[in-house]
């Protein structure tokens, strides 16, 4: 990984992504078989974020195409570039969103995956009636109701759905979560799937590196998956 800072991809570390990601799309068709499911309905979500520009490089020149992203302005460093070249590239943020950000978020994202208040569905929903563009959102779930975390917890999410949806006019097609660390995740996922079939909402992230086939096998469409395409993140500096 010598060249890691030139974003010029050397030959080794293309291989190695290029590998990473046939691997992980042909456990991602076997754990959606395995579940009775079509793999074409589930979507990989390659995490870049902290990774070095040669890793990220890889992924595009080994054909990938989304890609998911947790702050605005690392992802407003890195991607206008490709974009202007990839017409079919897709950008997801799936990192917290603070207002004051919702401008850059909207011009350079295609999907919000962390809708998690009403503040912020108000803000998405002025600045896309401003500009035009209208971004598929996902309210993103606190479904272990930690106090630390960002996003909606159950009880709450009827409501927040009727507002983001009905009163802003979001485009929300989905839901979002990330489980407690310290717990199975497989819980956290049927519910997640539990309140998106009560919403009548067909899309559903889940699931990271470690637990993206329970995912699936919960009825996962995105997985967010980064370290096991990239190799370890960059500390920040
Ligand atoms: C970083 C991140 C991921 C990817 O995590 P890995 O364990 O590297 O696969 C997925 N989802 C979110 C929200 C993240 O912030």
């Amino acid at each position: 990984m010598s060249q890691h800072h030139s974003g010029v991809a050397d030959a080794a570390v293309t291989a190695a992504v290029a590998g990473n990601l046939a691997d992980i799309r042909s456990r991602m068709d076997r754990a959606a078989e395995a579940a009775g499911r079509r793999p074409g309905d589930v979507a990989l979500v390659a995490v870049s974020k902290m990774q070095p520009p040669d890793r990220v490089a890889a992924a595009v020149a080994a054909g990938h195409r989304l890609f998911g992203e947790n702050r605005v302005q690392e992802a407003a460093m890195r991607w206008p570039g490709f974009r202007e070249r990839l017409p079919d590239l897709r950008l997801h943020l799936i990192g917290p969103l603070q207002t004051n950000k919702v401008r850059d978020a909207v011009a350079l994202f295609d999907m919000i995956e962390t809708v998690d208040r009403p503040k912020l569905a108000r803000a998405l929903a002025e600045e896309m009636a401003r500009t035009g563009r209208r971004l598929d959102c996902l309210i993103e779930v606190n479904t272990g109701e930690e106090a630390q975390k960002h996003g909606i917890v159950p009880r709450e999410l009827p409501g927040f759905y009727r507002v983001a949806a009905e009163d802003c006019g979001l485009a929300v097609r989905g839901l979002m979560c990330i489980p407690p660390l310290d717990e199975a995740p497989a819980p956290h996922f049927a519910l997640l799937a539990e309140l998106a079939a009560d919403l009548g909402l067909p899309v559903l992230s889940m699931g990271m590196s470690a637990d993206f086939e329970a995912a699936i096998h919960q009825g996962a469409t995105l997985v967010r998956v980064g370290t096991a395409i990239f190799g370890e993140r960059l500390p920040r500096s």
